[in-house]
């Protein structure tokens, strides 16, 4: 399977990472988002990522140059072609699957759709398309273009060649896939939803405040507490996230969502995506 072409659906805060990963290992990148102010903010952070790279000495000016030049952005869907599609919109079933399909009728029989979900059954996903042997979830970490894990993950129509193809593509970005079996929240965010339910079930009953617990949690080694991991994902995907694996864990209580967690959520208090969150960014 041959991938040339490359597009990510979602410029937010996994997309414009992973069109940059995509874009320095050489692959031509199509951006898309059905906000034109959002492929703007992708462009600007993948230039700002960019120069930090060349800050560090871990970037030239010329790979910089030559990635920058492989990203197209678009907010027409009629214009997302590609022979793999990586798919990081929000964390919902109906608006993943509506996109998707679209995506199934403007592109050839050989190309692969991936997801970025953190939380949805990718067998679920692929349920609504005519090819969901061609279908998988690639599934990176925040930020993306420094993370190096990627969970490459199979649903139960996924074809051994399209799994195979993920894991290869994985690589050849620089990452490090692990294959995961097909269950709400895969490895990562189904060991890591303990690490936020708990600690905010410890905020809510006011055992200890969001600070004492980052620092906490901090000084045992972690390299971020919750409230601020929470505020740098964005609280309102986190809190979908959660939702999603409660449910698919049959209302299991240990998943349960917080209700301060749904507050910032109501609030609009989006972490620093939206300058405040458990913590103020407003300058
Ligand atoms: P985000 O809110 O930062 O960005 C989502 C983008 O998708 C927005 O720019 C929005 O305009 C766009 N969008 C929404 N609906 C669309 C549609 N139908 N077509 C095209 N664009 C659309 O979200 P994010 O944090 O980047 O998360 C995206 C996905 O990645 C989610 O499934 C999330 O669970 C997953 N994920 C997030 C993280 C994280 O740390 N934030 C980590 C791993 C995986």
């Amino acid at each position: 399977m041959n991938i040339s072409k490359v597009a990510v659906a979602g410029s937010g805060v996994m997309g414009a990472g992973i069109a940059q990963v995509a874009a320095m290992a050489g692959y031509e990148v199509m951006m898309y988002d059905l906000k034109p102010e959002m492929l703007e903010k992708g462009l600007a952070t993948i230039t700002k990522n960019l120069n930090k790279g060349i800050e560090k000495g871990k970037v030239t000016n010329e790979q910089k140059e030559s990635a920058l030049s492989l990203i197209a952005t678009t907010d027409r869907l009629e214009e997302v072609k590609a022979d793999l599609i990586i798919e990081a919109v929000v964390e919902r079933l109906d608006v993943k699957q509506g996109l998707f399909k679209k995506l199934e009728e403007i592109n050839g029989p050989d190309t692969i759709l991936a997801t970025n979900t953190s939380s949805i059954p990718v067998t679920r996903i692929g349920a609504a398309l005519k090819r969901p042997e061609n279908f998988l979830g690639l599934h990176f970490f925040n930020p993306a273009h420094i993370m190096k894990l990627v969970e490459v993950i199979s649903g139960a129509a996924t074809s051994s060649e399209v799994a195979q193809a993920g894991y290869d593509f994985a690589e050849r970005i620089g990452k490090t896939p692990a294959v995961a079996k097909d269950s709400s929240g895969f490895i990562v965010n189904r060991v890591a939803r303990h690490f936020y339910v708990e600690s905010l079930k410890i905020a809510e009953e006011g055992v200890a405040d969001v600070e004492t617990i980052d620092g906490l949690l901090q000084g045992a080694g972690f390299r971020m507490g919750p409230f601020r991991l929470m505020d740098l994902i964005g609280v309102e995907t986190n809190f979908s996230v959660t939702k999603s694996m409660f449910e698919a864990f049959h209302y299991d209580v240990k998943f349960r969502p917080s209700r301060i967690q749904e507050q910032k959520v109501d609030a609009g208090h989006f972490g620093r995506k939206s300058g405040r969150g458990f913590y103020n960014y407003e300058k």
